[in-house]
């Protein structure tokens, strides 16, 4: 495991890390050697699987019942075990949820959830993870959004507006830590193959795949190779982006 300067060990926090994009993104940060806390909110199950294939893969993790939609659990997290005690070199913010349902039906509990989770999530996490960051003049924060948030998708405006909200926020804070050395820069994912997907009926699925020029939907894999780029030192001059990782989907 890599250490830096003041011999801390570098690590990095993954949201929503027990399944899906999440999981491969920490699977894949433990083998490029950074010590990875993950959190999710009610797998238990998940995360202790999760973490016992990092540590079986050589890697080292820890998982953490934080819901990112609370403030107080996220800097509780920060303070107790981030603070002081680790080198923060890399911030994911992935937990994401959605709630669908057309506007005129939309409830404002669907609403307040989902921009909780999504955007809400990513300005505490971010606004925490700054906080290190800053000090240690150095950090990488990587927020995943969707390709809806370009799009737009009938039936998810709350969803939609969530993901262009990290959209913006990832470009503001980019320009704001910038001149501490810290990059910020945004994924949007096209159509993966994870649970949150795993929903749809076989006919919006066809739909999906005969948009997508490469003719398959993307593995969490696709993400997590991203966000390790993203992670490492080839990706130094990279900041206020957002990147597509959908197979040349645009809908
Ligand atoms: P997923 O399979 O549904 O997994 C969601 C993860 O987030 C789980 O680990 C879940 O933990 C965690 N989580 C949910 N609410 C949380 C909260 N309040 N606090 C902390 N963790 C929480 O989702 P996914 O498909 O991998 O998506 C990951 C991210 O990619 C999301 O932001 C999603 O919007 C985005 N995305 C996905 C797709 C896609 O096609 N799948 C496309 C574009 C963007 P538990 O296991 O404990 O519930």
């Amino acid at each position: 495991m890599g250490k830096n300067k003041n011999s801390l060990p570098k690590a990095a926090i993954v949201t929503g890390g027990s399944r899906g994009i999440g999981k491969a993104i920490s699977l894949k940060l433990a083998e490029k050697g950074f010590l990875v806390y993950f959190s999710y909110v009610s797998r238990d199950d998940l995360a202790e699987e999760v973490v016992s294939e990092i540590q079986s893969r050589g890697g080292e993790a820890r998982a953490f019942k934080v819901d990112v939609s609370k403030k107080e659990e996220v800097e509780d997290f920060f303070k107790n075990y981030i603070k002081n005690k680790v080198s923060l070199d890399v911030l994911v913010n992935n937990a994401g949820i959605t709630n669908d349902g057309l506007i005129l039906r939309m409830k404002d509990d669907q609403w307040n959830k989902v921009i909780g989770v999504n955007l809400t999530g990513t300005f505490y996490c971010t606004q925490e993870a700054a906080k290190i960051m800053v000090r240690q003049r150095y950090g990488r924060i990587i927020n995943i959004t969707s390709v809806v948030a370009l799009s737009g998708n009938p039936g998810q405006a709350n969803y939609c507006a969530s993901k262009a909200g990290i959209i913006g926020l990832t470009k503001a804070v980019a320009l704001e830590l910038a001149p501490r050395g810290i990059l910020v820069n945004a994924i949007a994912p096209g159509f993966i193959t994870t649970e949150m997907t795993k929903e749809l009926d076989q006919k919006t699925r066809e739909a999906y795949l005969s948009k997508i020029p490469l003719k398959r939907f993307g593995t969490p894999e696709d993400v997590a190779c991203l966000v390790a780029w993203l992670s490492s030192e080839e990706a130094s001059y990279i900041t206020g982006q957002v990147f597509s990782v959908n197979g040349g989907l645009y809908l």
